[in-house]
């Protein structure tokens, strides 16, 4: 393509929020031949909300614990105001924030709401999306949080915290496993949750596996058209994610994305391995993500593109940015850099 084209093709894509950080991003986008997209916040909305907590163990009221159960109990009495936007941090005894899908917080009996409310104590000091979605939920059920005596978070694994003389541990299986804690009685609900593409939490106190806490992501209405689209247009389509396998490939179901090219459980600091991986099979590979963790693949990528609700991380890295968080952009600039470039298969 001459120099002229190419501006013309940056041009385009700018006035469509396709961001090409220089010309030779274009040119190297028309070559791509393998995407892979990076789960949470890329393919789904990365916004997850609770939707399940399970007691298998229920904790033995420690201090300050029935306390605010019985407040909460108080306060959870009749229904829950639907719709109009009421305040998140819902106080106990006051009006309960309108909950998603109908699910009020008058819906967590006593002992859910004190499994919650420690998971929650420790989870607020995580900055990760799956923490953020406990701790919603905790102010919508009207909990008081407490305040650990020491908190440490294990990235791709969970956190673990000292919480009013209980350890606790918050996080997948692998984190269970590397503490010893035994997690074949919870093994088929796990199995169940996971399959519906569920990100289930386990958590430990004590050394002992006290209860789940899923969460769900919705995918984006327009990630199943996308991932059809970049097929037809003969490119290999994969998705990575620091999840767990049974999750992973109930989510890449959904978005027409073949079992076989799921890679999960992939710490973050391995992203970047797998995208080498990729390329060393001759692979042209562009990783397309959003998060902290991804900026490492991103620049390891032939190109990197960042999806613009991403972080300013994700953005500097990059060497594409969609501006308008929707996989369509995505194939919008593989489709200009193929015309400009005269590459139309
Ligand atoms: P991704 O960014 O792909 O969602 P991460 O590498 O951040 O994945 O996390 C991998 C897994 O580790 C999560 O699916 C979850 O099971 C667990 N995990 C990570 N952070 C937390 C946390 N703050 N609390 C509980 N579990 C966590
Ligand atoms: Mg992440």
């Amino acid at each position: 393509a001459t120099p002229t084209a190419v501006m013309v093709g940056t041009g385009r894509g700018a006035e469509n929020g396709i961001l090409f950080r220089g010309g030779e991003h274009l040119e190297a986008t028309a070559t791509l031949d393998a995407i892979l997209l990076d789960k949470t916040g890329t393919l789904t909305v990365g916004k997850p909300s609770v939707t399940d907590v399970v007691v298998l163990e229920a904790l033995d009221a420690g201090p300050g614990v029935d306390r605010d159960v019985a407040e909460g109990a108080a306060g959870a009495a009749g229904e829950a105001p639907t719709g109009a936007g009421a305040s998140g941090d819902a106080a106990p005894g006051g009006e309960a924030a309108p909950g998603r899908g109908g699910a009020g917080s008058s819906d967590l009996d006593a002992a859910q709401r004190a499994l919650l409310r420690l998971v929650a104590s420790v989870e607020r000091a995580s900055e990760h999306p799956l923490a953020a979605a406990i701790v919603q939920r905790a102010r919508e059920a009207g909990l008081d949080l407490d305040e650990p005596e020491s908190f440490e978070a294990i990235p791709g694994h969970g956190v673990q915290a000292r919480l009013a003389g209980r350890d606790v541990v918050v996080g997948n299986r692998r984190l269970m496993e590397a503490r010893g804690v035994a997690v074949d009685a919870a093994a088929n609900r796990l199995a169940a949750l996971e399959e519906q593409g569920k990100t289930v939490m386990l958590v430990a106190v004590d050394g002992r596996l006290a209860g789940l806490i899923a969460v769900a992501d919705t995918l984006k209405e327009t990630a199943p058209e996308a991932v059809a689209a970049l097929h037809e247009m003969g490119l290999e389509v994969w998705m990575i994610t620091g999840d767990n396998a049974r999750t992973a490939r109930a989510v890449a179901r959904q978005a027409g994305i073949p079992a076989e090219r799921v890679l999960a459980e992939v710490l973050p600091a391995d992203k970047a391995a797998k995208v080498r991986e990729l390329q060393a099979r001759g692979r042209k590979v562009a990783m397309v993500g959003d998060g902290i963790n991804d900026a490492p693949a991103l620049a390891a990528a032939d190109v990197g593109i960042a999806i613009g609700t991403g972080t300013d991380v994700a953005i500097e890295t990059s060497d594409v940015t969609l501006m308008r968080g929707d996989l369509r952009g995505l194939v919008a600039a593989i489709e200009l850099s193929r015309a400009t470039l005269g590459k139309i298969r």
